[in-house]
């Protein structure tokens, strides 16, 4: 066993991502003497901006903010890190039944009266069931154990009347918690929309961004990116506390004796502190053995939280056609042969690098893992043809993706989920923060 040398700290931060990397920032800004132990051999986790000479920078991770993730913001202007508003001045596609039907706003329009008052009530109900669920308790619900011990897809076969409605909420929690509607409770999808700020604002690129709540700010399509991308604010966290992050640390015992806590990593180095913060997430705290064990119901709690699956896709051309034909690039695409359900324009905000971001989600991910990465770019780039009606969407110069179901250090992404049943009997063990996203302070404090 390798023991390290540096001397005693006050806290010890399992993980290297935007929660492990703030809690060390806020704490080093007190005084306190901090290690961060990061797996990887990069800061950042589910955020990741690459670099290449074909696209410049891009977010193969967390990308989008709105205007309400009010920390993550404010650490990134302190940071000097610039946000610009994703495209969609022009108009988005809602594709169906093999046909494009432009529109604006969050949600496409249903031509069918029967259809879309369906769909209507779905959204008015998902919405009144949401407010109805305590932010901070929702196992205490009204119907908590009845809407727990549901799936989504129960909830939504029960409300929808046509198969249109059920097909698009389908695709709603496809994009929204990267997971099928079979897979997840129904008490949790709708505490989660709801402490988005409900089903328009979750759904919206415009001006969607989230309520705040508990201190936490729970996000998906947003209308902004940082100039440069989401990882510079981790990389510069850790230039600014450059001596306290120590890579290619993955953490494997955590042992609690009398006055102090041992932290081993897999290489046998050893690391004592008053204090441990885990910033990982619940899933994979699996992977650290702990003296004593952890209490029975956390135990439990970590064996049933998955991630959610997903590869995120970039598709880049010579030139914005999108834009051209009336299109912003944002799509919405029903159709089980294609691999992407939603895309965005991905265009860098000096128009250099044209490209449509799109992601493969859930079932789809899963399935088209055993693809090559060549063959899924060309089915990307097909099904674009037939969505923007151009054969130009066949001729990508380049394709960048980022399988995120592969990954050890995340277990997938964006975010762990909560199967039926699970949420009311585990989620009081899980701290709220910790099922947020983009969250800088979500730590969880062991001992
Ligand atoms: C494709 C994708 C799209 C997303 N889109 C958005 C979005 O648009 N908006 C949004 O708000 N959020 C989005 N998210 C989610 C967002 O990126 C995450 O919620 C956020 O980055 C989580 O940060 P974290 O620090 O809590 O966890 P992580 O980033 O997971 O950090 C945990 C760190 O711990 C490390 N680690 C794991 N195990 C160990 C161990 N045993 N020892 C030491 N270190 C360990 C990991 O390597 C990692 O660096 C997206 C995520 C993905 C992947």
């Amino acid at each position: 066993m390798v023991k390290m040398s540096i001397g005693k700290q006050d806290v010890i931060i399992i993980g290297g991502g935007l929660s492990g990397l703030s809690a060390a920032k806020l704490l080093t800004e007190r005084g306190l003497n901090v290690v961060v132990l990061e797996a990887r051999d990069r800061v950042g986790g589910r955020t990741y901006t690459v670099q290449g000479p074909e696209f410049q920078y891009v977010d193969l991770g967390g990308a989008y903010v709105g205007p309400t993730q009010n920390r993550i913001l404010r650490l990134a202007k302190e940071l000097g890190i610039n946000t610009y508003k994703v495209n969609e001045k022009e108009q988005l596609i809602h594709f169906v039944k093999g046909k494009s039907y432009p529109f604006k706003g969050p949600f496409p329009p249903m031509w069918n009266p029967i259809a879309y008052l369906d769909y209507n009530n779905l959204w008015r109900t998902l919405d009144e069931m949401g407010k109805k669920i305590p932010a901070d308790a929702p196992w205490s619900a009204e119907h908590a154990v009845e809407l727990d011990n549901m799936t989504m897809k129960e909830l939504i076969d029960k409300l929808c009347w046509t198969r249109v409605a059920r097909e698009f909420a389908t695709l709603f929690v496809n994009v929204n918690v990267t997971s099928e509607p079979y897979e997840v409770s129904a008490l949790w999808f709708l505490w989660y929309v709801r402490q988005c700020g409900g089903t328009r604002r979750i759904f919206s690129t415009t001006n969607g961004g989230q309520v705040k709540h508990l201190e936490v700010n729970l996000s998906f399509l947003q209308e902004r990116k940082f100039i440069g991308g989401s990882g510079q604010i981790s990389e510069r966290l850790a230039e600014r506390i450059k001596d306290c992050v120590k890579l290619n640390r993955p953490v494997v015992r955590v042992e609690q004796t009398k006055g102090t806590i041992r932290v081993v990593t897999l290489h046998g180095e050893e690391y004592e502190a008053d204090y441990v913060i885990s910033a990982i997430p619940p899933a994979l705290i699996q992977q650290i053995h702990y003296s004593p064990p952890l209490p029975p119901l956390r135990n439990q709690l970590i064996q049933h939280v998955p991630m959610g699956s997903i590869i995120k896709c970039m598709v880049y051309y010579s030139r914005a056609f999108w834009r051209e034909k009336g299109y912003c690039g944002t799509m919405m695409i029903e159709d089980e042969e294609s691999p992407i359900s939603l895309t965005l324009d991905d265009t860098e905000p000096d128009g250099s690098h044209p490209a449509i971001m799109g992601f493969i989600l859930a079932r789809k991910a899963r399935l088209l893992l055993s693809l090559t990465k060549a063959e899924r770019k060309q089915r990307i780039c097909q099904i674009y043809a037939r969505v923007l009606e151009t054969e130009e969407a066949l001729y990508a110069v380049h394709y960048e993706e980022k399988d995120w179901c592969e990954e050890q250090y995340s277990g997938g992404c964006y975010t762990a989920y909560f199967p039926p049943g699970m949420f009311i009997q585990f989620g009081k063990y899980v701290p709220m923060h910790n099922q947020s996203r983009f969250l800088p302070n979500n730590v969880v404090v062991l001992f």
